[in-house]
């Protein structure tokens, strides 16, 4: 198999992938700050690194994945303060509906989901390595970072800070600092705020260091890939990088990944505008979880996703003709053997498939090998040049599709209820129409009335009408 290129936000190249250890990938993920439900934008992400970890894994790499938790920050101190509860019950909903979220759309879970609360001494210890090293200052109990003494700074997003005046004293995020490039490893407590006793002063941890510390806590000094949003480049990874270079001098990351953003109707999505959508949002309109994984799967990561009425649908016809080819090769009869030519296609499919996705995880290309293939799978069975051991390779093709997309499966009603959404279920067979209309009759006979107009009830409750004929028996039609 050919080599994977990804695209490295550090170098602004396509580069081949090569994990530092040979077999198994160490990987970090932004994960969400839970002081709300995440909207679709967000999920635009993690479904991005889903499709990135499937993928690798498909090529035989062992995954070592750290997606954090922020469950500590001000919107969330600011929250629970209103609500009169800890930060913890405050965070405990949506840890939860984060999880059944990203369950609901297929993701695997990363080998180590962490909070950052739970990291705090490991935060301190890496301040406390940093403030041996002079590179940080104290300024009314919070402790900063001086950027000045890193001359790397901006390297990975290029961002140009040489207009923004060293020591003018500014106040940002609150609290003062020496330069406006400077952030705040730790934060002193401010009256009514959770803060916890440290051996650098009480306080709580700024939202750069944690993800420093979780990182490498669990994958070493040096990452084969860290993933986020492209929101997320300046500041917040280009600090993450100032802390850890500083702290172990070696490279942080190898591959920096972002992903671009989601936008509504050609829009950035905002509460004001009216056009923001958790994912809960598009369930309550009826839209499967398939369909929001397959559309925010299809756009490759480095493209601007435009989330639209029609996309979504195109998404949903999408899937459906997905999975309909799969039922019609596996429940067709066709003429026993096979065309050797059609093996080939779908040995030539899965090459192409293979083909766009190492090229920097290109999923249209991808999709497209697989569309390809439905097409002109089709047009050999409906000229009679389909056999059935074909089917078998097709099959083949479609699995190999569906290890990385994920949508292949008829489990939305299962993935639905994950999220707590009732189904609207299965529409009812005309096999249990005739038999709940045969034990009517039945009950009838028995001038069981009671039954027998429960059973109209039950019907109709779900979609049936019943109609009694003139000689006796039942017609039935749906409402
Ligand atoms: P947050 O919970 O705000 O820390 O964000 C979680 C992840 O979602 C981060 O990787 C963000 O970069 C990403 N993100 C935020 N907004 C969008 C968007 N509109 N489209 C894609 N990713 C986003
Ligand atoms: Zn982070």
């Amino acid at each position: 198999m050919g080599e994977i290129l990804l695209e490295n936000t550090l170098t602004n190249r396509k580069e081949a992938f090569v994990p530092l250890r040979p077999g198994e990938v160490r990987m970090y993920t932004c994960g969400p700050t839970v002081y709300d439900y995440a909207h679709i934008g967000n999920y635009r992400t993690f479904v991005f690194q889903d499709i990135l970890r499937r993928f690798l894994r498909s090529r035989g790499l062992r995954m070592n994945h750290v997606m954090n938790l922020t469950d500590v920050d001000d919107r969330i101190i600011q929250n629970a303060a209103e609500k009169g509860i800890s930060i913890f019950d405050y965070t405990a909903q949506y840890i939860q509906a984060f999880k059944e979220d990203m369950k609901a759309l297929s993701c695997e879970t990363p080998e180590h989901v962490v909070r950052a609360t739970d990291h705090i001494a490991d935060m301190v210890s890496l301040i406390q390595k940093l403030e041996a090293k002079g590179l940080t200052y104290r300024s009314d109990g919070s402790i900063y970072y001086r950027i000045a003494k890193f001359p790397a700074y901006g390297k990975l997003s290029k961002v140009d800070l040489s207009g923004i005046k060293a020591g003018a004293r500014v106040e940002t995020d609150r609290y003062e600092k020496d330069d406006a490039r400077d952030f705040a490893l730790w934060k002193a407590p401010k009256p009514g705020e959770h803060f916890w006793e440290t051996e650098i002063g009480p306080g709580r941890p700024g939202w750069h260091i944690e993800c420093s510390a979780m990182a490498m806590k669990y994958l070493g000094d040096t990452l084969d890939i860290h993933t986020g949003g492209i929101d997320l480049a300046f500041p917040h990874h280009e600090n993450e990088i100032a802390q850890s270079e500083a702290a172990t001098g070696h490279p942080f990351v190898k591959y920096w990944l972002h992903a671009e953003h989601l936008i509504i109707d050609g829009e950035k999505m905002s509460k004001s505008l009216g056009n923001f959508y958790t994912l809960r949002d598009l369930f309550k309109k009826g839209h499967k979880p398939s369909t929001v994984r397959y559309l925010l799967a299809s756009v490759p990561y480095r493209r601007q996703l435009n989330f639209t009425a029609d996309s979504i649908q195109q998404a949903a016809s999408s899937v459906e003709r997905l999975r309909n080819f799969v039922v019609r090769l596996k429940e067709a009869k066709f003429p026993a053997g096979s065309n050797a030519a059609m093996e080939q296609r779908a040995r030539k499919a899965i090459a192409d498939f293979e083909a766009g996705l190492s090229d920097d995880l290109n999923t249209a290309l991808a999709l497209a090998a697989i569309f390809d293939l439905v097409r002109d799978v089709n047009t050999a069975i409906d000229r009679g040049e389909f056999r059935q051991q074909d089917a078998l390779h097709v099959l083949s093709a479609m699995k190999k599709f569906d290890q990385i997309f994920a949508v292949l499966e008829d489990n939305d009603d299962t993935n639905l209820q994950s999220v707590g959404f009732t189904p609207s279920g299965p529409e009812i067979s005309p096999e249990e129409i005739e038999a709940l209309i045969a034990e009517r009759q039945k009950a009838r006979e028995h001038r069981n009335f009671k039954r027998a107009d429960e059973i109209r009830q039950e019907l109709a409750e779900r979609g049936i009408l019943l109609e009694d004929t003139r000689d006796g028996g039942v017609r039935w039609k749906k409402k």
